[in-house]
């Protein structure tokens, strides 16, 4: 096979551990590199992504189809009620639209939608041509807040305006102004917001309700299963639980700035970072020893009832290779933590978002040898998986292609998947899913395997 190379402007996003860690000296949090096809998402997508689960809230694209339709119905995130968020809504931004300007048509969309569909807020996505036309979105959402009497909150989220990261941001800054905006009457001392849980194939009803086992009581979820009257009341909460910390953690700190509640980062994946998560929460609450107790007690069942079900798995799958490519650094090293809990090893580490604190601490982590990746891209991605022999490529939909292709096993640790990965129960999934999907026998008819 012809060999791979990395780009020269590419070269120093990427790292492989080598004894001397002195050398350490990775660039990240950067904008991406002009032709390297960067498996990144653009800003408008970040926005969209964060914000999409809001189930009673109208989302309006205000742009050219191509935007809405690249993020239509994005997520696998359910609702246990409302599905509004699962509708696409645009502008449809034409030619004519460009030179005269679009504040009318969308004045005239969110009118229209608002009265068909009567939800809660509303959400309008800025996107490339907006920022290049300046439409100003603020002017009419506020104009249409007044008429309809709905939160209308303009997301400045132009897609070339920065990283998928800056998206996040401009998300965190439309769910800030809603913050806040309701009563908090009847909300305990025990309480916390789930923050950064989408609820994919239904994961924060799993988190929501081992909490709730706990005795804590769960006043919001942003955004899995959001609904915007509870968002409106969240800063009754005594502490928010950030997951998925590239994404919340801005809005995290701004409530905390605001309304004086703490944060602590959690991870949902595994078993380690799963009971940590439980028992982080108890040890905040120490003054109701009860908490602790009752984690105590749910993670001793769970875990009973769990491991002697991954021993098979493990014995099949030791000393598998795997690959990690995903959105959000942290989420990197709950899976390594999970691979090396049914005996696989982790041979590539990479992250479209992380920052010099992630791949310091991925470095630690990794064994020597394994390489540690900033917004790679395909080539890349298929260099590395071949060069280290990996069995296995857990990532997103942009990724599954390429694992099929080089013949590999694959795991969807992503927006779309449809098999929920969180908690106990998820840990369980995901040691079914990789086992699969490495150990399925179609990969024997594979070139690098010597088939067709
Ligand atoms: S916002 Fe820009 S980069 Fe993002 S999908 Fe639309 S046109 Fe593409």
């Amino acid at each position: 096979m012809e060999k791979l190379e990395i780009l020269e402007g590419r070269k120093k996003q990427v790292y492989e551990k080598t004894k001397d860690a002195a050398t350490f000296d990775i660039k990240c949090e950067t904008t991406s590199l002009s032709g390297s096809v960067s498996q990144r998402a653009c800003v408008f997508c970040g926005s969209r992504v964060v914000l999409y689960p809001v189930a009673d809230a109208l989302h309006v694209v205000h742009g050219p189809i191509g935007c809405a339709a690249y993020t239509w119905d994005i997520r696998g995130a359910v609702s246990s009620g409302p599905e509004l968020h699962r509708l696409s809504f645009s502008t449809d931004l034409q030619e004519i639209d460009v030179i005269y300007g679009g504040e009318k048509k969308l004045y005239k969309s969110l009118i229209e939608l608002i009265d068909q569909y009567q939800p809660k807020a509303a959400f309008i996505y800025s996107t490339c041509i907006i920022g290049l036309i300046g439409d100003d979105i603020d002017a009419v959402c506020k104009k249409a807040s007044e008429e309809t009497e709905i939160p209308v909150l303009p997301v400045h989220s132009e897609g070339f305006k920065g990283t998928k990261k800056d998206g996040y941001k401009a998300a965190c800054d439309a769910l800030m102004k809603i913050v806040g905006t309701g009563s908090t009457d009847g909300i305990g001392k025990y309480s916390i917001n789930i923050l950064g849980e989408f609820n994919l194939a239904g994961e924060a009803w799993i988190i929501k309700d081992y909490y709730e086992q706990m005795g804590i009581e769960v006043v919001s979820t942003m955004t899995g299963d959001g609904r915007i009257d509870d968002i409106r009341r969240s800063h009754g909460a005594s502490l928010n639980i950030v997951q998925c910390s590239g994404s919340m953690v801005k809005l995290a700190k701004m409530m905390e700035e605001k309304y004086g509640i703490p944060y602590l980062r959690v991870s949902y994946f595994g078993i380690e970072d799963m009971s940590k998560a439980l028992y982080d929460v108890a040890e905040h609450f120490k003054d109701n020893p009860s908490i602790l107790d009752a984690a105590k007690k749910l993670v001793s069942r769970e875990v009973g009832e769990l491991y002697p079900q991954l021993l098979d798995i493990r014995q099949a799958l030791a000393g598998k290779k795997a690959a990690i490519y995903v959105g959000g650094a942290f989420k990197a090293f709950s899976l390594i933590k999970a691979l090396a809990t049914l005996g696989m090893d982790v041979v590539l580490a990479g992250s479209q978002t992380g920052n010099k604190d992630d791949y310091t601490g991925l470095k630690e982590m990794c064994d020597e040898g394994t390489v540690i990746v900033d917004d790679s891209n395909p080539v890349e991605l298929s260099k590395f998986i071949l060069e280290k022999e990996a069995d296995l490529l857990i990532g997103g939909v942009k990724e599954r292609p390429i694992a099929y292709k080089l013949g590999v096993g694959f795991c969807d640790h992503n927006h779309e998947r449809k098999i929920p990965l969180a908690g106990f129960v998820g840990m369980l999934n995901f040691a079914k899913e990789v086992y699969q999907s490495v150990m399925s026998p179609v990969w024997q008819f594979a070139p690098r395997k010597g088939g067709l």
